[in-house]
């Protein structure tokens, strides 16, 4: 006889993560191109000799520091396995079987996953010009909402919703409901007008502002990410339902040791790498006739509806491997300024 297994992992959606491709430049995954910044792979040594031992359950070190950096509380900070991880757990401690999800769409392909896990309903409020309509996603709360994610900057869009539109949300939605602010992409944002959402923490205690070390720091491989909560109780319950011992102890330390100024000035110089080759790959595609939306991340999108597929697998052809939404559209990654030449090719190729 079959294990009897939950019937909703029948319809549970994949997570469609990039493809890697031998020989091929990944823009898939919106990972730097860059390895691990040097004085992070240098700190490691010791820690990689230790692994004999458990990590820290708590991650102390951390969570002190990233407390200190942001100006809260330990109580208000939870590092987790990344922040995937963290959304998901946010989702445990909110919602029970029929209560509502509701986020953006589209958005972060995990949301309608970590949703569908936790058996709650979702509620997908469509873009408006490609940006979160949030005035739409406020009224789209209904009594069984517990949870609301905004991607900002979007993924896979780039757009970035403003200060004014967040705070006239934030002021919209019921205290009761928790407010998830996905900042994944914060180190690269350049518009003034775009929230920090950590400065929100304070005068929102249903807020909760995700950031993670896996894109700008370049350790998507080692799994770390955090939460700054608006209250401590949201904290207190991100804990208790996180696996022990999720985050390794390599991932504590390397997160720590970016915190320092040697790696902050290594990062600074990678990120403005970033922004200057975003803003002429994006200049390169709107020259080619392509519709690409202003990004505040470090990826852009290109709008290609039905020829996206096609596109995305001529790309391909030429050996650079996009992240297609079919029939949507098509997100490409920033890289070095040669793979990024190598994929402008490609995109001359394929222009209409
Ligand atoms: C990449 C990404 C993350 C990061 O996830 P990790 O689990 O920290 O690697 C989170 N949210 C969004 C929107 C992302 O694009």
């Amino acid at each position: 006889m079959a294990v009897r297994l939950r019937e909703a992992l029948a319809t549970l959606p994949g997570y469609v993560g990039g493809r890697t491709v031998p020989d091929a430049i990944k823009l898939a995954s919106n990972e730097t191109p860059y390895p691990a910044l040097p004085h992070v792979v240098a700190r490691l040594t010791d820690t990689l000799r230790a692994a004999n031992r458990y990590p820290d359950p708590a991650s102390s070190k951390l969570t002190a520091a990233l407390a200190e950096r942001n100006e809260l509380p330990v109580t208000r900070v939870v590092v987790g396995c990344g922040s995937v991880s963290l959304c998901q757990q946010l989702v445990q401690i909110s919602t029970q079987v029929g209560d509502e999800v509701v986020y953006g769409w589209r958005a972060f392909e995990a949301y309608p996953i970590v949703a569908a896990i936790a058996g709650a309903a979702h509620t997908r409020v469509p873009l408006r010009d490609e940006v979160h309509d949030l005035a739409a996603m406020a009224d789209a709360v209904t009594d069984a909402t517990r949870l609301v994610f905004v991607c900002n900057p979007n993924n896979p869009t780039g757009t970035a919703v403003r200060t004014a539109d967040l705070t006239a949300f934030l002021a919209a939605v019921p205290d009761h409901v928790l407010v998830v602010l996905d900042e994944a992409y914060h180190e690269f944002v350049t518009d003034p007008d775009v929230p920090d959402g950590r400065t929100l923490l304070d005068d929102h205690p249903n807020l909760v502002v995700l950031r993670t070390f896996s894109k700008a720091y370049g350790l998507a491989g080692l799994r770390v990410g955090y939460a700054l909560a608006g209250d401590q109780s949201v904290a207190t319950g991100l804990k208790q339902v996180q696996v022990p011992f999720a985050v390794s102890q390599l991932a504590q330390d390397a997160a720590l040791a970016c915190l320092e100024p040697e790696a902050e000035k290594e990062l600074f110089t990678r990120v403005e790498t970033v922004l200057a080759e975003r803003a002429r790959v994006g200049n390169a595609l709107r020259e080619m006739g392509y519709a690409v939306p202003p990004t505040q991340a470090n990826f852009v999108w290109l709008a290609l509806g039905e020829r996206t597929a096609d596109w995305a697998a001529g790309c391909a052809e030429q050996r650079v491997i996009v992240r297609p939404f079919a029939g949507e559209g098509a997100r490409v990654t920033i890289g070095t300024p040669d793979e990024n030449d190598q994929f402008l090719d490609a995109a001359r190729a394929l222009a209409e």
